[in-house]
């Protein structure tokens, strides 16, 4: 558990207490927007930053090795899994994931917050494991049409591997109890502005700012 750094202003200028980073973990079956949501979220969000999972998946033409993933042999991601390197790890659609420890450790004990893209079995994981840290949310899509059609429209897949994912979602859905949050993804705008609301309600959370209030209401009452 990391302890909180010092007071410290926020982007928007007013201060802020110094808190425990919170761990925002996303799932939702694949194509409901996850990825979108959490680019533009780190796109405007400084404060936080990207869990970067091992995968034994083939990079797509869009990926990039480090950024995206970082794309291991079987062999590898065994060798890691093993040596308690990943948090936590999964199975999913037929290839492996896992979360690496060290970087989310390390963000967490500098008081930054971690976004974790990964499958609900990872959600309940991490959550297992960091609990109090955690804020976990579940992204729908409106309608199974709508969610074929995305994953069409990505066009980045397989055919056979869209219909397993299509598959797969019928049953992702069905956990959608281990999750602190659920956003229906109908409209970009609007789920946008309902991840931004929850990670801001998330870091005024009395738990993660316990450590420096008792010093504000000192000052405050000198
Ligand atoms: P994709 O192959 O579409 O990139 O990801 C497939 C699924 O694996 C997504 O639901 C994604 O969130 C999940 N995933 C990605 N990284 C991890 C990880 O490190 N751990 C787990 N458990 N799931 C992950």
């Amino acid at each position: 558990m990391s302890t909180p750094a010092s007071t410290a202003p926020s982007r928007t200028g007013h201060e802020r207490l110094a808190r425990r980073g919170v761990m925002m973990v996303i799932s939702s079956p694949s194509g409901a927007g996850k990825g979108t949501l959490s680019r533009l979220l780190l796109d405007s969000d400084k404060e936080i930053e990207l869990s970067i999972s091992v995968t034994t998946r083939g990079r797509r033409p869009s990926e990039v090795d480090g950024i995206h993933y970082h794309f291991i042999e079987k062999s590898h991601f065994r060798a890691m899994a093993e040596n308690g390197e990943l948090l936590e790890w999964a199975e999913v659609h037929g290839n492996f994931y896992g979360t690496p420890r060290a970087s989310v450790e390390r963000a967490l004990a500098e008081g930054r917050d971690v976004l974790f893209d990964v499958d609900w079995q990872g959600a309940a994981q991490i959550r297992e494991r960091m609990a109090e840290d955690v804020a976990a949310i579940f992204i729908l899509p409106p309608t199974m049409a709508e969610l074929r059609s995305r994953l069409h429209r990505r066009a980045e897949d397989p055919e056979d591997a869209i219909e397993r994912r299509l598959f797969n979602a019928r049953s992702e859905v069905q956990e959608w109890p281990r999750f602190d949050y659920v956003v229906i993804n109908d409209d970009l705008d609007g789920a946008f502005a309902d991840l931004k609301a929850i990670l801001r309600a998330e870091r005024l959370k009395r738990d993660r700012i316990a450590g420096s209030v008792s010093d504000f209401i000192e000052r405050l009452l000198a």
